[in-house]
């Protein structure tokens, strides 16, 4: 029997580990973090998304961040017994066997590792990185993210940002355009041929922060045959940040799926990214408690599958080779 894969596509838990060497080999006492392998257990999260953010400060050194933190992911995965999933065979494997550890997959969150060197990009491939988000909420070689202040403004994808997609295709590399901007969205619809993601990001027409996306952005992710996964930060969940619950990540579940379906919209905690949760989400143990909540607002037992990690799985397979 295959179980139905429950997928994460956005967290920043390396970071914190690359903060913090004390938390690195006990999560008794990494209790600070949002993701631990127990909370993933718990909250029967099958496969999580690391992503690699560099932050702005250690841009100049933005490889050698980025390689010590697969390192870490690789200390992580040993040692706490995670599988690093580049696949489609390794998703079998996963759904396949009920036993089978939690999948750890491999994102760089802004491309600012390769920004250097293109060339470098196989050899982040041989590492096991799989997905990319090209830019992060500034600019860099490849394109301009979306400010936190302003949802307009900035230029489209550089000739270099145009150049990194045909590489990645080639390459079988999955395209996150979380936190780009408009015109880059505009530019990765018309140059990319598969499917796209936006991992982490909400609806604009629910919470009205420059960072969620206008209904044309949705349409434009639907268009490709894509997935947006939903972030749990409290400022992009709700007006009242201070009030965002669990019933707000509904919310923006529900908004999207009226507007573009329900094989569009998935999940993108942005746990361990997040400086505060909702009420309900306090961690990655919670993330089961949406499996209700959905079904109680008249969602198919096949649609919250599809919303929980089916929808992922099914982009993550026509990519990854
Ligand atoms: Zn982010």
């Amino acid at each position: 029997m295959t179980r139905n894969l429950v997928i994460d596509a956005h967290a920043d838990t390396l970071l914190k580990l690359y903060f913090s060497t004390l938390m690195r080999f006990s999560s008794q006492e990494a209790d600070p973090l949002h993701i631990t392998k127990e909370y993933l257990e718990e909250g029967k999260v099958d496969v999580q998304v690391f992503a690699m953010f560099v932050p702005p400060k250690l841009e100049k050194i933005g490889l050698d961040v980025t390689l010590e933190m697969i390192s870490l992911a690789n200390n992580l995965a040993q040692e706490e017994g995670y599988t690093i999933i580049t696949s489609p065979t390794d998703l079998d494997f996963l759904s396949q066997n009920k036993e089978s550890s939690t999948g750890m997959v491999l994102s760089l969150e802004g491309a600012i590792a390769i920004e250097r060197n293109l060339r470098i990009l196989p050899l982040l491939y041989e590492l096991g990185v799989r997905n990319i988000g090209l830019t992060w909420s500034r600019h860099n070689l490849f394109g301009e993210g979306v400010s936190f202040k302003d949802k307009q403004g900035g230029r489209g994808l550089s000739k270099d940002g145009i150049l990194l997609l045909e590489e990645m295709e080639t390459l079988g590399m999955l395209v996150d355009v979380a936190h780009l901007n408009y015109e880059g969205y505009k530019d990765v619809v018309k140059h990319v041929n598969g499917p796209f993601i936006d991992s982490h990001s909400n609806a604009h027409s629910v919470c009205s922060v420059s960072r969620n996306l206008t209904d044309e952005q949705l349409e434009m992710i639907a268009s490709a045959n894509g997935v947006v996964g939903i972030n749990f930060y409290p400022r992009f969940l709700a007006d009242k940040p201070e009030k965002a619950s669990i019933e707000d990540v509904i919310k923006h579940i529900k908004y999207m799926t009226e507007l573009i379906g329900t094989d569009h919209v998935g999940l993108g905690s942005d746990f361990d990214g997040i400086a505060t949760t909702p009420l309900g989400l306090e961690n990655a143990s919670k993330m089961k408690e949406i499996v209700p909540l959905l079904e109680k607002e008249g969602f198919s037992k096949k649609d919250v599958q599809k919303i929980m990690g089916g929808n992922y799985e099914r982009v993550f397979r026509k990519i990854w080779k």
